[in-house]
């Protein structure tokens, strides 16, 4: 299978980059093939501007998703771009490996996806319709591919608990895990995420390698997250409100978009813990 890695972070002796190398090592030892994206290094450019859209006139007032729209379906968007398209069709998976900053992505990886996550693309893609609001949530171009993040985080586990202070984690990652991947159709899997990581030494590191060789050797076939799906009954449209009767456990909150029915017997995720949200 093939494996596309989107790696943002700017340092190449950091603990991201040796956990990065654990990771391609494992899937190359599988037979999968394996393609980086080391923005850093790549100095990629992350602000979306006019000049990503080469078909904008002069004195055209740039209005961004209309650009995107034009210059994606004419294929005239810039090269840099095309070539993390072109990326993204070829890869079964898709990791995207970042350090935790101010609980999210680090700026140059949120400006990959605004950059490269392209209208008819990424999103706008599919009938949108009174009866039908386009192919997303579950599905889109990216149907049938998964896609998993590896995060480290400064701070401990249990401030990303259930009732730490700073939020659950799930519930941090909703936005980049169900926005961002499974919007344009990625079958997302929970996210491996290694705390407290400015304390650690190298007695810590070994654990952690281990635990991301195996989740690497079952990423193809591990359960990802059971969001649920627009297009399947779940939502009524067009509101796209969760039906009435659905999710009364949760009552509000990004759990609500979790089938809490289709999860494996344990309600175990695939780090062996509890599902958070
Ligand atoms: P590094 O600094 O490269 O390494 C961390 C430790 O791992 C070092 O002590 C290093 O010696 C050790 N190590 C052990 N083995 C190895 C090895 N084989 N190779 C390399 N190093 C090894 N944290 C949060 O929890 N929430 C936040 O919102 C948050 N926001 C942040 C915002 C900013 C702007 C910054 C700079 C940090 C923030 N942090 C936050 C902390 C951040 O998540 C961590 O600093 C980051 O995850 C550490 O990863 P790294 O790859 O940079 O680690």
């Amino acid at each position: 299978m093939n494996v596309l890695l989107v790696y943002a972070h700017p340092e190449p002796r950091s603990l991201n980059a040796a956990l990065r190398d654990v990771a391609v090592e494992a899937l190359l030892a599988q037979g999968h093939d394996v393609q980086i994206s080391d923005l850093y290094a790549d100095n990629w450019k992350s602000q979306v501007d006019r000049a990503d859209f080469p078909s904008l006139t002069e004195h055209e007032r740039l209005v961004t998703t209309a650009a995107s729209k034009k210059d994606f379906e004419a294929g005239t968007l810039t090269e840099d771009v095309q070539a993390e398209i072109e990326k993204l069709l070829w890869a079964d998976a898709l990791i995207l490996q970042f350090p935790l900053w101010w609980f999210s992505m680090p700026a140059i990886l949120k400006g990959w996806i605004d950059r490269v996550f392209a209208y008819g693309f990424a999103y706008g893609v599919g009938e949108h319709s009174d009866s039908r609001w386009g192919d997303r949530y579950g599905e889109g171009t990216l149907a049938g591919k998964r896609a998993m993040l590896i995060v480290t985080a400064g701070g401990w586990q249990e401030h990303y608990e259930a009732r730490g202070i700073n939020g659950p984690i799930d519930d941090l990652l909703f936005p980049i895990n169900h926005g961002i991947l499974y919007y344009p159709g990625y079958d997302v899997l929970p996210p491996f995420v290694v705390y407290r990581v400015d304390r650690f030494d190298d007695s810590g590191f070994e654990p952690v390698a281990e635990r991301l060789r195996e989740r690497m050797q079952t990423l193809f076939t591990s359960p990802p997250i059971p969001y649920r799906p627009q297009n399947a009954g779940d939502y009524l449209i067009p509101s796209m409100q969760l039906r009435p009767g659905l999710g009364e456990e949760s009552k509000s909150g990004f759990s609500l978009h979790i089938d809490n029915e289709e999860r494996d017997p344990a309600g175990l995720n695939a780090e062996g813990s509890p599902v958070s949200v």
